[in-house]
């Protein structure tokens, strides 16, 4: 009989875990507190699928900056001054991570271009439609600052296998030729690719129902456990408790993992990093002619864009610590609606849709991707700044992970 394992979060990386777990032969229930899959952060992110923009921030210039940034209120970071003792834990772990920032970079981009031909194929096999653009991803600098930083980077990312080109202004110009202003020069990755995060978890989650799992939306996840041999979840819904056990569960929980894995024993140090995005309706032919189809990433105000079909044009950045807070703060949305209005003056800004979404971001900037101490406990969460373009590859990571996990309790119970 095959084994029956829980997903808790019916975000990208829940449905994600859930698909592989199926390939695998599993049986799969995917406990979801919305009414629909990818309600939370994974609903209108930057949309890069990026290998290049695998850096991590444990980085003593980039803490710098930040502490810079802090005395601006319309900097890309924001830090609100009420100190708890998760938040000081968060940054002095965050701190302590700096010696790995070069592997830890190089390692994202290895996992960040593995990640790429599952998702693609996924896409394929299952005929979703995700509004993705395979047309690279431009890096943007107005300093040689910036710029001679990116150089540095490219190293690192070239050591996890990602070839990335330095291009001067005229070439970025031939790349993007509507973007607006004075660079000083620029990186390309042609192999980046963009999508819709929502879209594409909504499809995935019904192929997944298609192939077999049982989705429970709109069950909320009160309370669980776990023992050497099961693991059981109590979810609310309508009112009533239902209590249900399986062989194993996954926690994907995306902000709410740390809360969860307390209780299965677990310490994942997840914070809330919240960011904004605006989508803009590209509503008539000038817009439609003067919003880039290349996918930017701007290092100075660390804002990502995504043309997602003709007609939206998605732009996305800052972070704030701030917990688990989701107001959408018009001071935060204003300096974005001002980048596009510079940046590609021939978009009309009349019609802007904002969102706030929070990052489940360990300090690290790694992924936690495996088992917990229990055997029947796993982790697939905690994917920070990098959910949409790391969730193919580490929801095969966390499939093999219980698929060995399978093959050991075989084992110790053929003895
Ligand atoms: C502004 C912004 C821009 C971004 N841009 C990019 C980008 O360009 N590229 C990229 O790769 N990444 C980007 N990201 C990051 C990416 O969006 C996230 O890493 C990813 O969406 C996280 O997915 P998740 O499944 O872990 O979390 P979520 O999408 O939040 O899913 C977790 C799910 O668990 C459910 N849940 C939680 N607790 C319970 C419970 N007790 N019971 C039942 N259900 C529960 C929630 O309802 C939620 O649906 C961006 C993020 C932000 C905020």
């Amino acid at each position: 009989m095959p084994r029956h394992i829980a997903v808790i979060g019916g975000g990208i990386t829940g449905i994600t875990t859930a698909y592989s777990l199926l390939k695998r032969g599993f049986d799969v229930t995917v406990f979801e507190k919305n009414l629909y899959a990818a309600m939370e952060t994974s609903f209108a992110n930057g949309g890069q699928l990026s290998a290049s923009n695998a850096e991590v921030w444990n980085h003593w210039p980039t803490v710098i900056k930040g502490l810079r940034w802090m005395l601006r209120s319309d900097a890309p970071l924001l830090v609100s001054p009420r100190p708890t003792w998760h938040k000081l834990s968060w940054f002095a772990e965050f701190i302590r991570a700096i010696p790995q920032y070069e592997n830890n970079t190089s390692e994202t981009a290895r996992l960040a271009i593995a990640a790429r031909e599952h998702l693609f194929q996924w896409a394929a096999d299952e005929s979703i439609d995700f509004d993705v653009k395979h047309e690279g991803i431009l890096h943007i600098y107005r300093d040689k600052k910036g710029f001679d930083h990116a150089a540095n980077v490219s190293k690192l990312l070239a050591k996890g296998g990602l070839e990335r080109r330095s291009v001067t202004p005229e070439e970025m110009r031939a790349i993007e030729p509507t973007l607006a202003g004075n660079y000083y020069g620029g990186f390309y990755t042609e192999s980046d690719a963009t999508g819709d995060i929502h879209k594409f978890t909504h499809s995935l989650a019904q192929a997944a129902e298609r192939r077999g799992a049982t989705l429970n939306y709109g069950h909320s996840v009160r309370d669980l456990g776990a023992n050497e041999t099961s693991a059981w979840v109590v979810a609310e819904v309508d009112g009533q408790s239902v209590r249900q056990t399986f062989d194993g569960v996954v926690v994907c929980a995306g902000v709410g993992s740390r809360h969860l894995a307390a209780k299965l024993g677990d310490r994942v140090n997840i914070y809330p990093v919240k960011g904004y995005s605006i989508t803009v309706g590209l509503n008539d032919a000038a817009s439609q002619q003067g919003a880039p189809t290349v996918s930017l990433l701007d290092d100075d105000t660390k804002l990502v864009t995504s043309r997602l079909g003709n007609d939206r044009f998605r732009v996305a950045g800052t972070a704030e610590f701030s917990g688990i807070n989701r107001d959408i703060r018009d001071d935060r949305i204003r300096p974005l609606i001002r980048w596009v209005e510079e940046c590609f003056p021939n978009v009309s800004t009349r019609q802007v849709v904002p969102w706030a979404g929070l990052r489940p971001m360990l300090p690290n900037m790694m992924p936690r991707v495996g088992n917990g101490k229990l055997p029947t406990v796993f982790y697939n969460t905690g994917h920070g700044h990098l959910g949409w373009t790391l969730s193919a590859i580490t929801a095969e990571l966390l499939a093999d992970a219980v698929e060995s996990s399978a093959v050991q309790t075989r084992a110790v119970l053929a003895r």
